[in-house]
């Protein structure tokens, strides 16, 4: 039985901690990817990052509804050879295309706070299956902005350390306030 997790939220020191690579597939690791996929679900995310949970494997899952996967409403699936529940283990990206593409982010470790985002419109990533197999996968649109996305968590690294610096300004006493709610939860626990 998989459990929710609770999610670490901006100003949790955890956020900014890069993952260590997972050494093998083990029951323990099932377990960790499962109660990841529990909690994006309980929170109607698309994705999250091992870090959002407090821990530090290299880990991340994502989870698209099929109407996110196609470039118009009524138009083909982007990436149909990719199962819509991906989980991603030690990934890396070995390609990204020319072609970007802005839009707007939210990120679970931070309610209420979205922004614009300009990545790559298409990567390939090398990670590992939960078989502990090597995989190659190429992501094409939405479905590869939010492996962008979680895979920067695992770089220890931010959504919103890519906004504009006009946005970033707009956005400096939510985030404070933000920051200070965390750390008021993380002393009192
Ligand atoms: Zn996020």
């Amino acid at each position: 039985m998989s459990s929710v997790l609770p999610i670490r939220t901006y100003g949790d020191p955890v956020l900014r901690e890069p993952a260590r690579p997972v050494k093998a597939i083990t029951p323990e690791i099932q377990a960790l990817v499962g109660d990841m996929f529990e909690t994006m679900r309980a929170s109607q995310g698309v994705g999250l990052a091992a870090q959002q949970v407090g821990r530090t494997e290299s880990i991340c899952v994502i989870e698209l509804p099929e109407g996110y996967d196609v470039e118009d409403e009524q138009g083909p699936r982007l990436n149909p050879d990719v199962p819509l529940s991906l989980a991603l283990v030690n990934p890396k990206i070995i390609e990204a295309s020319d072609e970007t593409c802005t839009m707007e982010e939210g990120c679970l470790s931070f309610p209420d706070i979205r922004g614009n985002v300009e990545r790559p419109w298409s990567v390939v990533i090398e990670h590992l299956g939960l078989d502990g197999k090597p995989r190659t996968t190429r992501l094409n649109g939405f479905f590869a902005r939010v492996a962008q996305h979680e895979m920067d968590h695992l770089d220890g690294e931010l959504f919103i350390d890519r906004f504009s610096h006009v946005k970033k300004l707009a956005i400096r006493s939510k985030l404070k306030r933000l920051q200070a709610e965390t750390q008021e939860k993380l002393h009192s626990a």
